[in-house]
């Protein structure tokens, strides 16, 4: 297994070359669209392998909460289905244009919101796939780093969450997560 970990206060971090849906952590990230009503990507196979229960959810809380859809940067949590995992946690990062758009800024309010209401919740491990990086085309070195340096100070402010697994789908992902680690948690 490709991995690697860095110690932040309490909390370990992990890079994981690996699939999201195979992750046994108590809650995984979904990087979803507003519509919370699938696409493809981490969100199609998220769908796919957790069954029809998580659409059912999601639709509820469209109906109820977000009939416009989720705004960029918010996150809402359903159970998981068939999935190993236990719950999950939808966001929708932003679609890159130009990176003066609000991108980073939303970037990080994606995996901010992701945390904070996994630290509501009192979930002590959490799984990120790299938002926006897939159809929204956030240039890979610019999320590495928002991702990381937004986790890391985080965690740093709070003792519930003790694992916190970036899961790459890519070794070129991996590698590109890798160094900016390196670099901001050295
Ligand atoms: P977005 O629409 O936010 O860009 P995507 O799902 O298209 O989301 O892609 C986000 C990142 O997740 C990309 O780097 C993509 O390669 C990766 N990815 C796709 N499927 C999976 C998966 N099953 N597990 C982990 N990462 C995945």
């Amino acid at each position: 297994m490709i991995n690697c970990k860095f110690n932040i206060h309490k909390t370990v971090f992990q890079l994981i070359l690996a699939d999201i849906t195979e992750m046994d952590t108590e809650v995984i990230v979904n990087a979803a669209n507003s519509s919370l009503l699938g696409g493809g990507g981490v969100d199609g196979s998220i769908h796919q392998k957790g069954g029809p229960s998580i659409l059912n959810e999601c639709k509820k809380i469209r109906r109820y909460s977000f009939p416009d859809g989720l705004p960029t940067g918010n996150a809402v949590l359903t159970s998981a289905g068939n999935l190993k995992t236990s719950f999950i946690i939808h966001t929708v990062g932003p679609i890159w244009s130009d990176g003066f758009h609000g991108e980073p800024e939303f970037l990080k309010k994606a995996y901010v919101s992701s945390l904070k209401l996994a630290l509501s919740k009192g979930f002590s491990s959490i799984s990120f796939p790299s938002i926006s990086t897939g159809t929204y085309k956030y240039p890979l070195k610019e999320a590495s780093v928002i991702a990381i340096s937004t986790i890391k100070d985080f965690v740093a402010t709070q003792e519930i969450i003790s694992r916190v697994a970036m899961v790459l789908f890519s070794i070129k992902t991996y590698k590109i997560y890798l160094a900016s680690a390196q670099e901001i948690l050295k």
